[in-house]
């Protein structure tokens, strides 16, 4: 009898949880509704707006009016916003703002469920800190063990990594956690799902009790939000809804190539004209097509790197590398790599398929146009079959794709 009582009681419990997640359950949450629409209005330090500005941001998103505060107060956050409204510099300034940097010990972890990711988010940190002299390391697998020992022993403010290589550092005590004060899940559904979540709870257990929790995601389903409750304290919980995206970002136009005998024609057009001195990236979508399509440009004589999965990772890297320095001006790639991929002076993206899903949409045209100073454009090849997909990914983040004008070479 007394076991039956007692999963009933986890039952009601669970079911209590669920109502009080609910958006009615306001309880266990802090609420914090200030916006703060410039960058200067949010108290942060001189050096850090240097940064910032220096960076290319003029105006925060909307995810940042809303989110950089209250986290730089200290508060738990959970942040949930589409892809491409600026999480990542949300957590970054909210970091950088509170790191003492008198003192080079490890203050703040960053999960991310990807190698890439961490690498990526390791790269803004280090940007957005660049006038505070901030000591980031990035801790991801694939790389030497050695390596990162080398690093954390001599002393970094931010570790940014993968669980199981942060994991792994805190183990063997290479990463100490004393002084580890903020603690931040990026892309945290995927964090809090099975495959990660026990070496997340793993690593929590080894911070101090006292530990600022930040989680940013795109989606934050029952069971992750449910898991968050195990180290979060009355979170403040930001949503952002689809119309306020960093797609204002970028000028999104489409091409009518009604069939696909008709793209290649048309992207040479481009690249003779319009596109000749830009650097863009391409986005196909099959490993097979951004192999021909490579062979194609080059047989037109145009220089271009290409990169997909089935690439081993050293290949990858050099291929974005030669792109990244400028020796080539196009990449081509798929969905795969889309998040990987963050390059200044990247202004123009290609879709020479449109992507399958209308998500992926805003993961590859978000690689253009970041750096705030000029918008960044975005041209989407459509064949009659794919009229249907735009009219989707119009309705999906409520945009207006228009046609091509034909004076785009004053827009880029
Ligand atoms: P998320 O993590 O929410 O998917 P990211 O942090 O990767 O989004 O940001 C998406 C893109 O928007 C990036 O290219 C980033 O540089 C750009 N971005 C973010 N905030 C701003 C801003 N305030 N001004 C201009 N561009 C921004
Ligand atoms: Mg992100």
């Amino acid at each position: 009898i007394a076991q039956e009582g007692s999963r009933f009681d986890t039952h009601l419990f669970d079911a209590k949880l669920d109502e009080l997640l609910s958006t009615n359950g306001q309880d266990s949450f802090t609420s914090y509704d200030e916006v703060y629409e410039s960058f200067d209005s949010k108290g942060l330090q001189e050096n850090l707006l240097r940064g910032i500005y220096a960076y290319g941001f003029v105006k925060p998103s909307a995810a940042q009016q809303k989110g950089i505060v209250p986290f730089t107060k200290g508060l738990d956050v959970i942040q949930q916003a589409q892809s491409g409204t600026g999480k990542t510099a949300t957590f970054c300034l909210g970091i950088l703002q509170q790191l003492d940097y008198n003192k080079v010990e490890c203050q703040a972890l960053v999960l991310a469920p990807a190698r890439e990711l961490a690498q990526q988010i390791e790269k803004v940190m280090r940007a957005l800190g660049d006038y505070l002299g901030v000591k980031v390391h990035a801790c991801v697998g694939g790389t030497s063990v050695r390596e990162d020992q080398r690093i954390l022993s001599a002393g970094v403010h931010v570790v940014v990594g993968t669980p199981e290589r942060v994991f792994d550092m805190l183990r063997r005590q290479t990463l100490r956690s004393d002084f580890i004060k903020m603690f931040v899940l990026d892309e945290a559904d995927e964090l809090l799902s099975r495959r990660f979540r026990d070496q997340v709870y793993d690593i929590f257990q080894l911070l101090p009790l006292k530990v600022q929790v930040g989680a940013f995601s795109t989606t934050m389903p029952p069971e992750a939000l449910k898991a968050t409750r195990k180290f979060m304290n009355k979170p403040v919980r930001i949503l952002i809804k689809c119309d306020e995206l960093a797609l204002a970002y970028v000028k999104q136009f489409y091409v009518n190539v009604e069939n696909e005998e008709w793209k290649l024609e048309t992207m040479c057009d481009l690249y003779e004209s319009a596109l000749a001195l830009t650097q863009s990236v391409i986005f196909v979508n099959t490993n097979r097509k951004v192999d021909w399509l490579a062979d194609k440009m080059r047989s037109r004589d145009h220089t271009v790197s290409a990169a997909h999965d089935s690439m081993d990772q050293n290949t990858r890297d050099s291929k974005f590398r030669e792109f990244r320095s400028g020796s080539s001006r196009v990449f081509i790639t798929t969905d795969y790599l889309a998040c990987g991929i963050d390059v200044q002076q990247v202004s123009v993206v290609i879709n020479y398929d449109l992507p399958t899903q209308p998500e992926n949409y805003l993961h590859r045209i978000g690689r253009s146009g970041r750096f705030g100073r000029k918008k960044g454009v975005a041209i989407s090849f459509v064949t009659s079959d794919d009229k249907r997909m735009l009219a989707d990914i119009q309705k999906f983040y409520n945009v207006v794709v228009e046609e091509l004008p034909s004076n785009i070479a004053d827009l880029i």
